[in-house]
């Protein structure tokens, strides 16, 4: 335990954005960081509880109060290796985790001041980089081979376990580039590619091989499935959840990723043709959908140069404040969300059913949408849709779904075949993708390891 006393009389102290006026016309990360001070002093309030709740919150069982009592302490290597016991790659949970386990914290249920566990892994991890804690591992070949197909947290995480455990392990991902959503879904404002870039040169260092621009479909016919002792299919959820009120087909209406990854690859350098460029630049843009991606368009909108930006969600507004009692602690709060893109100015409704697509000449010019509300249903399950009022327009020239992802099937594959992450369990989180990763990783090792 870091000082029994210090939850008592230091205060939660969060690193904050970059203000707005200066974020607001780069691609940069948004978050600050603490001085090395005020990091050991947030890892101080950690109360080592007898019943840590926070291990059960992470998926990957990460021990918050073990490293953040070392990194107290001041031993940087010592926090790095027990926080990379459980989590292979705590440079990207460190960033855009929502910190289920800091909902958790036993802090959060008195005061709703829980422990800075994610910024405080963000810090050991970059620590640990500089001061080159983090060595090359030359793990002992069985003499096994694994494809992992995709190369997104879940598939990196799963290489990551099976090459450490002696598996000559090949990724073969569709993209140019590994990463997955990391990569060409999430904003560099929430995470820098050049992290996911110096993660991958490790794991090359350490015997991976990656095969990129293959996109591999796996059946009864597929080459892969002889090829290899086991494969893991790690592919996410390719396929967006798409609305297809009149008018759908009017240029300007796109789904959220379009845009997002788009950007992404701009950033990058990759040349995008003028006629397949997307953007917010001089237009009205709306957002359908309330949730991260939306919130992730919102942002790279304003970093076009959008002249508005208004969000809408066909549910109700979530509860206000830090807990919503139908949904106590210590689980996730489903509770109103306000992210730095939120906070760099959009409008934000709920309850708004879309009707229609308008355009002139083929291209958007506003969109349709009528005010709702959600009534009970007699009969019991999900509520029944009230029309309120008359439809509006929302004037908009650009529009962005995004509305989730659908849940991808399967058919039987051969017993040496493994599915996990956002594939197998729908779309989720970067923590909960990695955690699915390593269990299938523990599951082909067993499965394999009765045959060595
Ligand atoms: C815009 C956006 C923002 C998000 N923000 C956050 C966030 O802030 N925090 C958070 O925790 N989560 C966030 N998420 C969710 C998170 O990114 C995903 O849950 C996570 O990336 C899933 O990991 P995965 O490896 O299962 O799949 P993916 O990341 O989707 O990776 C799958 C990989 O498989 C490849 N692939 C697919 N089919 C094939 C094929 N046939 N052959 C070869 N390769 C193939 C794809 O190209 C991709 O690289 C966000 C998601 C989106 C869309
Ligand atoms: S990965 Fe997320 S939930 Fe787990 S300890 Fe880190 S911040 Fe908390």
């Amino acid at each position: 335990m870091g000082n029994p006393k210090a939850f008592l009389e230091i205060h939660r102290q969060e690193a904050g954005y970059r203000p707005i006026h200066d974020r607001i016309h780069d691609f940069g990360e948004v978050e600050q960081t603490l001085n090395t001070r005020e990091r050991k002093l947030q890892a101080s309030r950690c109360m080592d509880c007898g019943v840590p709740f926070c291990h059960w919150a992470c998926p990957l069982g990460n021990k918050p109060p073990e490293w953040n009592e070392a990194l107290y302490k001041g031993d940087w290597e010592l926090a790095y290796q027990l926080l990379n016991a459980t989590n292979p790659f705590p440079e990207f949970t460190g960033r855009i985790c929502p910190a289920l386990c800091e909902k958790a914290c036993v802090l959060n249920l008195i005061e709703h001041e829980p422990t800075t566990n994610r910024e405080d892994e963000c810090a050991i991890t970059e620590a640990a980089f500089r001061e080159g804690y983090i060595t090359v591992h030359h793990p002992q070949r069985n003499g096994k081979n694994v494809a992992v197909i995709g190369a997104g947290p879940a598939g990196l995480a799963a290489a990551h376990d099976l090459n450490l455990s002696g598996y000559q392990v090949t990724v073969f991902e569709k993209n140019e580039d590994a990463g997955g959503l990391l990569r060409y879904g999430i904003p560099n404002f929430k995470l820098n590619k050049a992290i996911i870039d110096r993660r991958i040169h490790l794991l090359e260092q350490e015997g991976i091989t990656f095969c990129y621009g293959k996109e591999i479909t796996v059946n009864d016919k597929s080459k892969i499935v002889n090829d290899f002792d086991a494969v893991v299919i790690a592919t996410g959820t390719p396929t967006a959840r798409n609305l297809n009120a009149p008018g759908r087909e009017l240029k300007g209406v796109h789904f959220a990723l379009d845009l997002l990854a788009q950007q992404n690859r701009v950033l990058a350098g990759i040349d995008i043709p003028k006629e397949e460029r997307i953007t917010a630049k001089g237009k009205d843009v709306l957002v359908i959908g309330g949730g991260d991606t939306g919130s992730d368009c919102i942002g790279t909108a304003h970093r076009q140069g959008c002249k508005s930006v208004t969000q809408i969600e066909i549910m109700p507004k979530p509860v206000e404040g830090p807990v919503d009692p139908n949904n106590p602690w210590p689980n996730y709060p489903r509770t109103l969300k306000t992210t730095s893109s939120h906070e760099e100015g959009c409008t934000r409704r709920w309850n708004i059913n879309t009707l229609e697509f308008l355009g002139k000449d083929g291209q958007l010019t506003g969109v349709k949408v009528q005010e709702i509300d959600w009534q009970p249903n007699p009969e019991g399950g999900r509520p029944i849709m009230v029309e309120k009022g008359e439809p509006e327009i929302i004037k908009a020239e650009l529009v962005l779904l995004a509305m989730g992802f659908l849940k991808p099937e399967h058919p039987e594959y051969p017993e040496h075949v493994f599915v996990c992450g956002d594939a197998a369990n729908g779309a989720s989180l970067v923590v909960r993708a990695m955690a699915s990763g390593k269990q299938t990783a523990a599951k082909v090792h067993a499965f394999l390891s009765k045959k060595i």
